[in-house]
């Protein structure tokens, strides 16, 4: 089962812009977490699927629960959360991928910055999500 569209999504386009950045940017993220890592996953945390939940009753959106023992929203090919209501868990990534520099760091924080612009475009009445005081 499929998590119910934000009802908020549709009509605002700056929103729906920022759906799109969460979704490359998890997209970017994701192989490094569960391909490259010696350890797939092992960030993944009961804890933030709770945020995400908590963030996800914010816009109204019910989320379905998995077979996982631990993460609740951890399904067989992957996390079932849409990007923008795990923005903490979209955007993590191992700082070794980023400390040297290169491609994927350049693109990496390009990307990250778009999102937080976006964010601080939507105002004070979006939802806490990935603020930029969460990285600087
Ligand atoms: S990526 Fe999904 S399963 Fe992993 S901690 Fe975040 S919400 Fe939970």
């Amino acid at each position: 089962m499929k998590a119910k569209p934000a009802p908020c999504a549709a009509p605002d386009p700056g929103l729906r812009r920022l759906e799109q950045k969460y979704e490359a940017i998890a997209e970017m993220t994701r192989p490094k977490c569960l391909g490259e890592c010696p350890e797939p996953g092992a960030c993944c945390q009961p804890r933030y699927c709770d945020l995400a939940e908590a963030r996800a009753r914010q816009f109204g959106v019910g989320l379905p629960p998995q077979a996982h023992p631990t993460l609740r929203f951890m399904g067989p090919a992957g996390c079932v959360v849409p990007p923008y209501l795990r923005p903490l868990c979209a955007v993590h990534v191992c700082e070794p991928h980023l400390l040297h520099g290169g491609p994927f760091a350049e693109a990496y924080f390009e990307l990250r910055e778009e999102v937080c612009e976006l964010e601080e475009k939507l105002g004070p009445g979006w939802p806490e999500g990935l603020a930029r005081h969460y990285w600087e």
